[in-house]
């Protein structure tokens, strides 16, 4: 008897979980992989794309290098999810289980902040940091801000990085004299649970000559102004606004019955949900860690845990416990890096590593393990 698995979303979430129950059980696995999508990226390479420092192309890792025992992509948009028979509706086709598990991360509402899309820019969606390759370079004078337009949303290092990158984009271009950097955040510190990184990234905002607005978050874009709009009323004029977006679930899990308050909740224990044999892993759940790809990774080998366990009709192991460590670039070629840990302790606490070239080289095997890993590639 095969274990058949529908695995929803080829995220972070989707393909360690896929890759753990390969590699372990593929003999006796019969798992599909859908996602929307023909190719995978990580979410920061959408800076390096945005600032031009890759091409769009050569960041993306096609799901069709996915080889693997017992395991089969298909590329196909979900539009129906039914948790209680376990059945899956894609455009195409039906798809029944004895295992779901559902990865599908955070979309944006663009609508949700006024304007933002219309008078100014958001560098969150691929096709948002694509568009910015052509928008950046012709920012030479004036004021840039770099806005969060809602809580919780996917990385939090994410805008502090883009303002010391687009700090380094400006010297490079010879206008940084002329132009100031704002970087608003719903906050008190850029990376609450790490008092020491947030430290560091004060210290380099202010180096930098970059205001670091704590508490704020962006509320709408007024066009005829040419002016943010926070949610205390504050107008702050802009010549280039890079945003944010507000997250949310897709719709598919919204019309699913899985979701409260906007997001799957799950059992810390396990990751699964209130139904049965139903596992949700990554941004899409509520588990109480931020929204980044190593906490997708690290719920993705719970889960994979318990499936494998139940399976076996053995028991279950350690649970888990929010731990990951998260990159920071710092500019300059300089990558930082966070060692966070959500559950283990009585709040949630991270360990801060200063800045280094021998982080940036970190920072790359992170990238290129998980290429060979998931997708077999060099
Ligand atoms: C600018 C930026 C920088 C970041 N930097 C980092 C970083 O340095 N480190 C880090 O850990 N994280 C980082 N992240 C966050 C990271 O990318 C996400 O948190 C991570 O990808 C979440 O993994 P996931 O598996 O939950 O969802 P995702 O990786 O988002 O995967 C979800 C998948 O579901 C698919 N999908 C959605 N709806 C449907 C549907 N209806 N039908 C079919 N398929 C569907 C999508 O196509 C997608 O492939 C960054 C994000 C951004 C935007």
């Amino acid at each position: 008897m095969k274990l058949r698995v529908l695995v929803l979303g080829a995220g972070f979430g989707g393909l360690e979980l896929t890759s753990i129950l390969s590699e372990k059980i593929g003999d006796r696995l019969d798992l599909t992989l859908i996602d929307q999508h023909d190719s995978f990226y990580f979410g920061f390479s959408k800076l390096d794309v945005m600032f031009g420092r890759k091409s769009p192309d050569s960041v993306k890792i096609p799901y069709r290098s996915i080889v693997k025992p017992g395991v089969k992509f298909c590329q196909e948009t979900i539009t129906a999810i039914d948790p209680v028979k376990k059945m899956v509706t894609t455009k195409n086709k039906t798809y029944e289980a004895d295992v779901l598990v559902v990865a599908l991360g955070a979309n944006y509402d663009f609508n949700a902040t006024p304007g933002l899309t219309t008078h100014g820019n958001e560098y969150y969606s691929f096709e948002g940091a694509e568009k910015l390759r052509g928008v950046i370079p012709k920012f030479k004078k004036g004021n840039a801000i770099v806005g969060v337009c809602g809580a919780p949303f996917k990385c939090p290092p994410a805008p502090s990085e883009a303002a010391l990158m687009l700090h380094d984009y400006l010297i490079e271009a010879g206008v940084r004299d002329v132009c100031t950097i704002s970087l608003i955040i719903p906050f008190g510190s850029p990376i609450p649970p790490s008092p020491d990184s947030s430290k560091a990234l004060v210290k380099s905002f202010e180096e930098r000559n970059i205001r670091f607005i704590a508490q704020r978050k962006v509320s709408s874009i007024d066009g005829l102004k040419r002016a943010a709009i926070l949610d205390d009323g504050t107008e702050m004029p802009f010549d280039l606004f890079l945003g944010i977006p507000k997250h949310v679930a897709p719709d598919v899990v919204l019309q699913s019955g899985l979701a409260e308050n906007g997001w799957i909740p799950v059992d810390r224990a396990n990751l699964l949900t209130k139904f049965s044999d139903v596992y949700a892993v990554g941004d899409i759940t509520s588990v109480g860690t931020p929204k980044a790809g190593v906490f997708a990774e690290g719920a993705a080998k719970i889960a994979a845990a318990s499936i494998i366990a139940s399976f076996e009709g053995k028991e279950n192991g350690s649970p888990y416990t929010g731990a990951g460590s998260c990159y920071i670039e710092f500019g300059k070629g300089q990558v930082g890096r966070v060692d966070v840990d959500f559950f283990s302790g009585p709040k949630p606490f991270g360990i801060h590593h200063d800045a280094s070239e021998a982080l940036t080289a970190d920072k790359e095997y992170f990238g290129s393990s998980r290429r060979e890993r998931w997708f077999g590639l060099k």
